[in-house]
């Protein structure tokens, strides 16, 4: 039963000053629009888009795009020849019909027709076969420089509104940028078709020229305003369903559907679903009703310019202007010409359609690009020491600064803890030292030079980060700790480093030791608690045997076992490493040489253990909170 949407009160409709989800989209752009959708922009835009999808498949492969531009040449050329060729095989008949001695001379006139049409079926094929060919490889190479882009841009570009947004409007470029051939092949061959019969037509009567593009044009007309309407469908629509897929992954996901269901919460998503999706129908019904009654008025037009041109063509003939034959031809003519137009129309609102969104995928790898890794390629060694001279960061777009100012160093050999409340700024510390972000003010050197003049990428082969959210690759152990960058020793590494984090005891439990997956069960992997996850990522950052070790909360899951087995086996890490780590377990802090306590973006002391809980201050404050939880009765 087709269900009526009732759209419910929405959180946002009782309480007005509720702040909205502002999902970020460049399309919205009205001059933008207006250029991309006005009938005079068709004549630039579609040979535009045609040569786009051309260089496109010439980048995939040089080949199958010359041959298929040829079988395009050879088809358009071969429905002239077969256009001519019908006057005179209908003339021949025609006289043939009075006189049968004239049935011989049509035959070399059809022998043509006949050879022409089953060539051009034969290439039909081939071009069909052709386009089916480049349509994927097109589609991997747009994904590959996507994919490409977006891991080359500085970590700072995810922080931008909006660039995840317009990768995602880019990844549907990417999806239909296949169908961008076969439109693009589908429109030349419609062209090729219409001026065959616009060169038939006109080699016959010319003055049937005008009327044939009067036919052509108000449904060219009611096509580009359907799509402009179409397109303004989908920009009023792009918050909500940039909503539907946002509620779609939540409610749907793993990773929250055990909450979804302790917290009740379905029937509350499901209902900001359904009134999302209420919105978005509204729309588009409005956007369809209007499409069909241009559709309807572009027809009527049309359709009328076409009676005007087939009386133009029996006034040619009841005149004597025209022979029989010759009419004959041109209602064939006429009708590739209606078909051809057809083509066009069609095909070239489906290629403006394709071309919007590989205008999001070209957008979104020029924004990437605008935010490319572009530093230095001066190659740091293993780092001795790692500082920030007076380092302010404040992330893309925000209002404040989150690091004002901060003096900071960690040498090899030793263990600097990194404490503070949450928000205070430790982690954002972690991404400068580790050149992940480049500071807005002052600079983070390694070795005394600058991150920015540090080659990134080497310099993250002497980085091992364990962060707080760190990834679960869907490999096996062995690939999820070597990180396909074996050390010299093989296994022997792997299962050092294991044993460092107590990731050997996970291991030893495994179904088939480091050959087993750890991809989700439904993926055919052992699935590990995320006490043991963290152990395997433990053992992923001591493997790397890195310059630089930085740990965020490395042990929050972990028992006290393993807890105790990674901080005793520091002090022997750090004979090779600096090290720096960030923890909410006080006592943990013990191990440090050094501790800094981070208070609002800035450092507001540092020292060791001991003199830290001796004296007055933040760090003494949250360790007698500590202390006094583990002991509340007193
Ligand atoms: P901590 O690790 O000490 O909890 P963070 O370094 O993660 O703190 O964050 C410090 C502050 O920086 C946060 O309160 C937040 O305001 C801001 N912040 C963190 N990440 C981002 C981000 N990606 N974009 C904007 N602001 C951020």
């Amino acid at each position: 039963m087709a269900e009526e949407t009732a759209v419910t009160d929405t959180d946002a409709d009782r309480h007005p000053h509720t702040e909205q989800l502002t999902f970020n989209f460049k399309g919205g752009d009205s001059a933008e629009l207006a250029q991309h959708l006005t009938g005079r922009s068709l004549s630039r835009r579609l040979p535009a888009l045609v040569g786009r999808s051309l260089a496109l498949a010439w980048a995939v492969e040089r080949g199958s795009t010359i041959a298929l531009l040829t079988c395009q040449v050879v088809s358009g050329l071969l429905e002239a020849l077969g256009l001519f060729a019908t006057t005179s095989a209908l003339s021949a008949l025609i006289q043939s019909a009075r006189d049968p001695a004239h049935l011989r001379a049509a035959i070399p006139s059809i022998a043509v027709l006949a050879g022409a049409a089953g060539l051009r079926a034969i290439l039909a094929i081939a071009i069909q076969g052709l386009s089916n060919r480049l349509g994927p490889r097109i589609a991997r190479e747009a994904e590959f420089r996507m994919l490409e882009a977006a891991t080359n841009a500085e970590m700072a570009a995810y922080d931008h509104p909006g660039f995840n947004d317009r990768y995602d409007q880019a990844s549907r470029g990417v999806e239909v940028s296949r169908d961008m051939i076969g439109q693009s092949q589908n429109l030349v061959s419609s062209l090729a078709t219409l001026i065959a019969a616009a060169l038939v037509i006109g080699a016959l009567a010319p003055v049937l020229l005008p009327l044939l593009a009067l036919t052509a044009v108000p449904r060219a007309l009611a096509s580009v305003a359907g799509e402009r309407v179409a397109y303004l469908a989908t920009l009023r629509t792009f918050h909500d369903r940039r909503m539907l897929s946002m509620l779609r992954w939540h409610l749907s996901h793993k990773d929250q559907a055990d909450q979804v269901r302790t917290d009740t919460l379905a029937p509350y998503l499901l209902d900001k679903y359904r009134s999302s999706g209420a919105r978005v129908d509204r729309t588009n019904d409005e956007a369809a009703w209007q499409q069909a009654r241009i559709s309807l008025l572009g027809s009527a037009v049309g359709g009328l310019a076409a009676m005007l041109l087939w009386a133009g063509v029996m006034v040619l003939l009841g005149t004597g202007y025209i022979s029989a034959a010759a009419a004959g031809t041109l209602v064939f003519a006429l009708r590739s010409a209606a078909g051809g137009l057809h083509g066009i129309v069609g095909y070239g609102a489906d290629l403006m359609r394709t071309g919007r969104y590989m205008d999001d995928w070209e957008a979104f790898i020029a924004e990437a690009a605008g935010q490319r890794l572009d530093r230095g390629n001066i190659v740091p060694g293993r780092p001795r020491y790692v500082a920030l001279d007076r380092v302010t960061y404040r992330y893309p777009e925000a209002d404040k600064d989150t690091l004002h100012e901060v003096d900071f160093e960690v040498r090899q050999g030793e263990i600097v803890a990194v404490v503070g409340e949450n928000g205070s700024g430790k982690t954002t510390l972690m991404k400068l030292l580790s050149g992940l972000n480049l500071p807005t003010s002052g600079v983070v050197t390694w070795d005394g030079v600058s991150t920015r003049d540090l080659d990134p990428h080497t310099l993250w082969r002497q980085c091992a980060v364990v962060p707080q959210e760190f990834a679960r690759w869907p490999m096996t152990a062995r690939e999820n700790i070597q990180l396909g960058q074996p050390q010299p020793g093989a296994d022997d590494a792997v299962q050092h480093a294991a044993a460092a984090s107590g990731a050997d005891a996970v291991i030893a439990v495994l179904r088939n030791g480091l050959d087993t997956l750890l991809a989700r069960e439904w993926w055919g992997g052992q699935a590990l608690s995320s006490g043991q996850w963290q152990r395997i990522a433990g053992a992923r950052a001591i493997h790397r045997d890195a310059g630089l070790l930085v740990m965020d909360e490395p042990t929050s899951d972990l028992d006290a076992r393993a807890e105790h087995r990674i901080f005793s086996g520091l002090r022997e890490l750090a004979k090779e490493r600096a090290i720096v780590l960030v923890t909410h377990n006080l006592a943990n802090t013990a191990v440090a040489d050094r501790i800094v306590v981070m208070q609002a973006g800035r450092v507001s002391d540092a020292g060791t253990f001991t003199e830290l809980t001796s004296r007055p201050g933040l760090f003494r404050e949250l360790w007698l909170l500590q202390h006094d939880r583990a002991h509340p009765a007193t």
